[in-house]
């Protein structure tokens, strides 16, 4: 997509090998009107899934999903929360909450993620949406809380993808539909290299 390329271009840059920041756009300071042309991307890819919910986690994919979620004609977003491992008992003797263990790439570290179940409503149609795609435990975490919950997976839309990371390919290798508005295929001396085909 344009727009993110130009902008991945003119702000964004690598950290080492394998982070990439786009804090001037997507993660700190919100471009909203790149987040809502963003959203009219994933619309004009999805349309004809009969998308009725919008699934994304804390934080970082909050306004992305919402601003999809408003392309798709104002429909709900549901985030995903994320608590510490150490909670994941307490969670689950109250019953309320589908859970996934999810590995955090950026953190390091185990979080569960927790949406509780009445806010997934069985049979649903979900787009499943995140700021950044890296080894897919992220999506992969709510793939499997949708499961739970008797919902569908309409197709995962992804802001940035890190194609030198396995999360695309092991999600498509799944069959799931993936949409991302960006691959960035390298981090060359904190330069960030794009895959022109998308
Ligand atoms: P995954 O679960 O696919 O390994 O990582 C995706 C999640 O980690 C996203 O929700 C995103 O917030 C975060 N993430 C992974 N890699 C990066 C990165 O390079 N930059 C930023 N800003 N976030 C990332």
């Amino acid at each position: 997509m344009k727009e993110l390329h130009d902008a991945i271009m003119a702000d964004g840059y690598g950290i080492g090998s394998d982070i990439v920041k786009v804090d001037m756009f997507l993660n700190h300071r919100l471009d909203t009107k790149l987040l809502n042309a963003m959203g009219r991307e994933f619309y004009n890819y999805f349309k004809s899934k009969n998308v009725d919910t919008i699934l994304t986690i804390e934080a970082s994919g909050i306004a992305l999903a919402i601003a999809t979620a408003t392309a798709f004609g104002e429909i709900p977003v549901v985030f995903a929360k994320k608590h510490p491992h150490e909670e994941l008992d307490k969670i689950k003797e109250k019953g309320e909450d589908y859970t996934a263990s999810v590995y955090s790439f950026t953190h390091k570290n185990n979080n569960v993620i927790t949406v509780k179940k009445r806010y997934l409503e069985k049979g649903s149609n979900v787009l499943v949406i995140d700021d950044f795609l890296a080894n897919g435990e992220a999506a992969e975490g709510m793939i499997n809380i949708l499961k739970q919950a008797e919902c569908k997976v309409a197709g995962i839309g992804i802001g940035v993808e890190k194609g030198f990371q396995p999360g695309g390919k092991h999600l498509r290798n799944f069959g799931y539909d993936v949409k991302s508005l960006a691959i960035i295929d390298a981090i060359d001396n904190g330069n960030l290299v794009l895959a022109n085909d998308n």
